[in-house]
């Protein structure tokens, strides 16, 4: 299969160019038309050899949906197929006056949390730069479909799979978005989510500053494990060291999303316990209550559980956010996600 023309980045397309015999001087023009063509309304003047040569090279063709299901609260939820079948979901969900596009990194996750419908699947495999920019180059024209002026989404790297398991694919699909000649999306309207999958979060100043969140989900080690079963690998102290050296601008804090199980992790001393974690970091604390799908071995908690734990938590001055629950009835929220791969006719 030809790679995607939407995973090179400006470098690896003057590369090509200068490889196959056209001048340089292209790259940028056509990096832009790729990517802004539509808004910049530009219509360079290509040579025939070198879209012929561009045809040889690399497959045009973008991710498309084999199912598009919007629930009553706005959220949008796409089955998208790759070019050789498999799919991944891509979720906008409403938020004020713009979209979120909760996009994913992997076919499945290797990560295997005990909570996670994804997980359930095990990893079929990574996806490329060109599947991932491909999942926003789709949202965005069918966004602009829509309405024709609709802002572009921000991203959070939310959906199938661990970003961080994927390091190099998920830093050039981010190099591409946040690329000021492409959709130049500030890095500021990108998160990315992660179990703390240390190989990865060591590699960091890599990527494009991008805002970073960990799935923290509990502070008692055997929970954790529990949980996220890397944590028994990668455990969550040696996790916060490593995040405590990432740099971080003024104001900018690191998410640590915080799964909210009836009975095992939402008793008043998991609060303390978390709140000791993050006293004193450049902490938001997002709250979510567990999301069921068919088959799962946990419970959501109730309204008020979520308020007495999160009163704790505002009790030691953190700060503290419920994740509002979106898409639930299509099964797009949070561990919900999970293609339906099988063939109902075999
Ligand atoms: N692998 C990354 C990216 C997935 S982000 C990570 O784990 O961070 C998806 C977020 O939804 C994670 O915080 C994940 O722990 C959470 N999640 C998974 N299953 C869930 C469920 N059933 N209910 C609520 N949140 C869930």
């Amino acid at each position: 299969m030809k790679p995607s023309l939407y995973g090179n980045n400006l470098e690896s397309l003057n590369h090509w160019l200068s490889s196959n015999g056209h001048s340089k001087n292209q790259g940028e023009v056509l990096f832009r038309y790729l990517f802004n063509g539509e808004k910049d309304n530009i219509r360079p003047q290509f040579s025939n050899k070198m879209l012929k040569d561009l045809e040889e090279s690399f497959s045009k063709r973008l991710p498309i949906p084999s199912s598009t299901q919007t629930a009553k609260d706005g959220t949008i939820k796409f089955l998208m197929k790759m070019e050789d079948g498999e799919e991944v979901e891509s979720v906008l969900i409403p938020f004020y006056k713009k979209y979120t596009l909760c996009i994913s990194s992997q076919v499945g996750c290797a990560m295997n949390c005990d909570f996670c419908y994804t997980g359930t699947m095990g990893l079929k495999r990574n996806l490329k730069a060109g599947e991932i920019v491909g999942q926003y180059m789709y949202a965005v024209k069918y966004l602009r479909s829509l309405k024709s002026n609709e802002p572009l989404p921000n991203i959070v790297m939310m959906g199938m799979g661990e970003p961080l398991h994927n390091f190099d694919e998920v830093k050039r699909a981010l190099e591409i978005l946040t690329h000021e000649k492409s959709y130049a999306l500030s890095p500021r309207q990108i998160t990315l989510s992660t179990v703390g999958y240390l190989p990865g979060l060591k590699r960091w100043h890599e990527m494009p500053p991008v805002n970073l969140a960990l799935s923290l989900h509990s502070p008692v080690k055997e929970i954790r494990d529990q949980l996220i079963p890397v944590n028994r690998g990668y455990p969550l102290p040696e996790v916060m060291e490593v995040l405590e050296a990432v740099p971080l601008h003024h104001r900018q804090v690191i998410t640590y999303e915080y799964l909210l199980i009836s009975g095992l992790t939402d008793r008043d001393e998991d609060a303390h316990k978390l709140a000791k974690i993050l006293i004193g970091k450049k902490a938001m604390i997002n709250l979510i209550p567990f999301n069921p799908y068919p088959g799962s071995a946990y419970k959501k908690p109730s309204t008020s559980d979520v308020v007495r734990f999160k009163s704790i938590l505002v009790s030691y001055k953190l700060m503290t956010m419920v994740r509002t629950t979106k898409g639930d009835e299509i099964l797009a929220a949070c561990g919900q996600l999970k293609a339906k791969t099988q063939d109902p006719l075999q």
